[in-house]
C-alpha cells in the first residue's frame, strides 16, 4: 500500500512524548512489511543540523487558506529506508520548541498546524504521491481530513485518524474557522462545532474513515463519560469504527544486551550488568550506593495525567520504608516543587531531575528496580514496556494500555510482570508500593519476575500488521 503519515513530532527529528516514537517507528516497521511510506512534518528550527544533512530540497507549494497564505518549501531527509518531507515555512515553525516555549503554547498553533494539515496534502500533489492511506495523528494533523473534504484533494485515500491523547483538542473560539478557510457549514454538531466553539480535534473524528487509538482499554475507556473529555458521545456514535492498537517500543533502540548509554551489558539470560546500572545510577544521582536498597525510578511528563501527585503524597512513607525514588521530568511547576521538597529532605533516599534528558532517562530505565506509572488516565505508555526491556518492573494503575501491558502479580503469580492498582488514590498506590517492597524482599522470586518482564514482547511488527488491516479497511470503505 502506499501510506501517507502526517506528524506533529516524529523522533529523532523532534519528540515532546510517545507520538514522537510512535512516528518514528511504524514508518519503518510498515516499510519492512513492504510498504511504500512517506512521512510529513514540519521543518522545526529544533531539528538538529546533522538530521538535515544531505536532505534535498523538492520544490514549493503555496498553502492558501482563509487568513493563511505561506509559501512552504518541501525538504527531503530520511527516516531510515522512509522518505520524511518536511515543511520549511520559517514563520511558523522558525522558532523554538515543538508547540511553545516555557510550556507555554503558541497562541497561532492553529495557524501553524494547518500549514501542515494542508501543506502535507498539496505536498503530496507536488511530488506526485497518491496515498491510498492518509494517517493522521492528535489535533495537530485533524484539518488533513477536514480539508481533504473541503478542498477535493485526494478525496480516494482513506483517512485512519490516531488518537494519541483525547485531552488536547484544540479547542477555540469559533472565529478561528474562517480564519483556517473552514466554511461555516462544518460548524455544526455533525462538523466541527463543540459546545458553541470550534474542535478541531472532533473535527478529525468527524470526518476520517477510521479511528483508532494506542491500546484496547483506552479505546473503551473514552467512550465513556469519565475519560470522554467530552467527546464520549462523538466517539460512541462512531464505536463501530473505532479500535485499539497497542504502540510498539523498538527493541534495538531499547537493547539492554547493546549497553548503549548505559554502565553496562545485560540481558535475561546475563542478568549481572543490571547490578552495576543501579550502582552507577545511585552514585550520579547521590543516592546510598546498596544492592538491596529497593530503587523506585519515574520518568515522564510532570503533568496532572501522570500521577505525580500521587507519588509526592506516599513518597515520604516509601523512603521511610527504606527505598529509594529517582524522578525525571518536565512540566507543572506545582508538581515539580513537592517532588523537589522531598528531595531536599532526604537526598540519600530521593532525587528529582527536572529537564527532558533521553541519556538520563535510559540510565534510570536501566538501574531502577521499579518504574512508577500510576496515571490518571493513559492512552498507551511507553515508559512501562522500555523499563519491562531493562528488567525495571512496572507499579502502575491499571487503565488504558497500562492494563493491556502490566499483569498484576499478586492476581497472576505465574505471568504476572508487575503490580497494579485500581482507584486513582494515594492509599490504592500505597498498597501496591508495599506488595512491590515485599516481592522485592523475596529475591529469588523477583529475579524470576524480572526475566520474564524482559523477555515480553513489545515489537512493532504486530501493531504494525494491525494498522495494514485498518489501512486496508479505511481504503476498501472510501473506494467503494
Ligand atoms: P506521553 O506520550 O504521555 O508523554 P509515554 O509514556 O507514551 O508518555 O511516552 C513518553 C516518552 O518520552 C518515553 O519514551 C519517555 O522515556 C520519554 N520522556 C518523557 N519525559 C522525559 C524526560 N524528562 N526526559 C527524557 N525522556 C522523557
Amino acid at each position: 500500500m502506499r501510506i501517507a503519515i502526517v506528524v506533529p513530532e516524529c523522533d529523532p527529528f523532534a519528540k515532546v512524548g510517545g507520538l514522537a516514537d510512535v512516528a518514528g517507528s511504524l514508518p519503518r516497521a510498515l516499510r519492512s512489511l513492504g510498504h511504500e511510506v512517506a512521512v510529513f512534518l514540519p521543518r522545526y528550527a529544533a531539528i538538529p543540523e546533522r538530521l538535515l544533512e544531505g536532505a534535498e530540497a523538492r520544490g514549493e507549494v503555496r498553502v492558501q487558506t482563509g487568513e493563511v497564505d505561506r509559501t512552504v518549501r518541501i525538504l527531503e531527509a530520511r527516516l531510515g529506508e522512509v522518505p520524511a518531507f518536511l515543511l520549511e515555512e520559517p514563520r511558523s515553525f522558525g522558532r523554538p520548541g515543538v508547540y511553545g516555549e516555557n510550556g507555554i503554547d503558541y497562541p497561532d498553533n492553529p495557524e501553524r498546524f494547518a500549514v501542515l494539515s494542508l501543506g502535507a496534502l498539496l505536498a503530496m500533489d507536488a511530488l506526485g504521491f497518491a496515498p491510498e492511506v492518509l494517517h493522521v495523528h492528535d489535533w495537530q494533523t485533524a484539518l488533513v481530513p477536514v480539508y481533504r473534504r473541503v478542498r477535493g484533494l485526494h478525496r480516494k485515500a482513506g483517512v485512519l485518524f490516531t488518537i494519541h491523547n483525547l485531552a488536547y483538542q484544540g479547542l477555540h473560539e469559533k472565529e478561528i474557522l474562517p480564519r483556517l478557510g473552514i466554511p461555516w457549514d462544518l460548524f455544526a454538531i455533525e462538523g466541527l462545532e463543540f459546545y458553541g466553539r470550534a474542535n478541531l480535534l472532533k473535527g478529525g473524528l468527524v470526518f476520517s474513515t477510521l479511528l483508532n487509538t494506542v491500546s484496547p482499554t483506552y479505546a473503551r475507556e473514552i467512550q465513556e463519560e469519565e475519560m470522554g473529555v467530552g467527546l464520549d458521545g462523538v466517539l460512541r456514535h462512531r464505536a463501530r469504527d473505532l479500535s485499539g492498537i497497542l504502540n510498539g517500543i523498538d527493541p534495538e533502540a531499547w537493547n539492554p544486551a547493546s549497553g548503549r548509554e548505559v554502565a553496562a551489558p545485560f540481558s535475561a539470560a546475563e542478568p549481572s550488568g543490571k547490578r552495576k546500572c543501579k550502582a552507577a545510577l545511585q552514585r550520579e544521582l547521590g543516592l546510598e550506593v546498596g544492592a538491596d536498597r529497593p530503587l523506585f525510578g519515574a520518568v515522564g511528563r510532570l503533568d496532572p495525567q501522570k500521577g505525580f501527585d500521587l507519588v509526592s503524597e506516599v513518597g515520604p512513607r516509601l523512603l521511610d520504608r527504606g527505598a529509594q525514588l529517582a524522578v525525571l521530568g518536565t512540566g507543572h511547576e506545582a508538581i515539580a516543587g513537592r517532588l523537589r521538597a522531598l528531595a531536599s529532605q532526604r537526598p540519600d533516599r530521593c532525587s528529582v531531575t527536572l529537564g527532558f534528558a533521553a541519556p538520563l532517562a535510559r540510565r534510570i530505565y536501566a538501574g531502577a528496580d521499579f518504574f512508577l506509572m500510576p496515571s490518571r488516565f493513559e492512552p498507551c505508555g511507553l515508559g512501562q514496556m522500555i523499563a519491562m526491556r531493562y528488567g525495571t518492573i512496572p507499579v502502575v494503575r491499571a487503565t488504558g494500555g497500562l492494563a493491556d501491558t502490566v499483569r498484576d502479580v499478586g492476581q497472576d503469580p505465574e505471568r504476572g510482570n508487575g503490580y497494579a492498582f485500581g482507584e486513582f488514590t494515594a492509599g490504592a498506590l500505597q498498597g501496591a508500593l508495599d506488595r512491590a517492597l515485599e516481592g522485592f524482599a523475596a529475591r529469588s522470586r523477583f529475579e524470576r519476575i524480572v526475566a520474564r518482564a524482559m523477555r515480553e514482547d513489545f515489537s512493532w511488527t504486530r501493531s504494525a500488521k494491525a494498522y495494514v488491516d485498518l489501512y486496508a479497511r479505511a481504503a476498501r470503505q472510501e473506494a467503494g
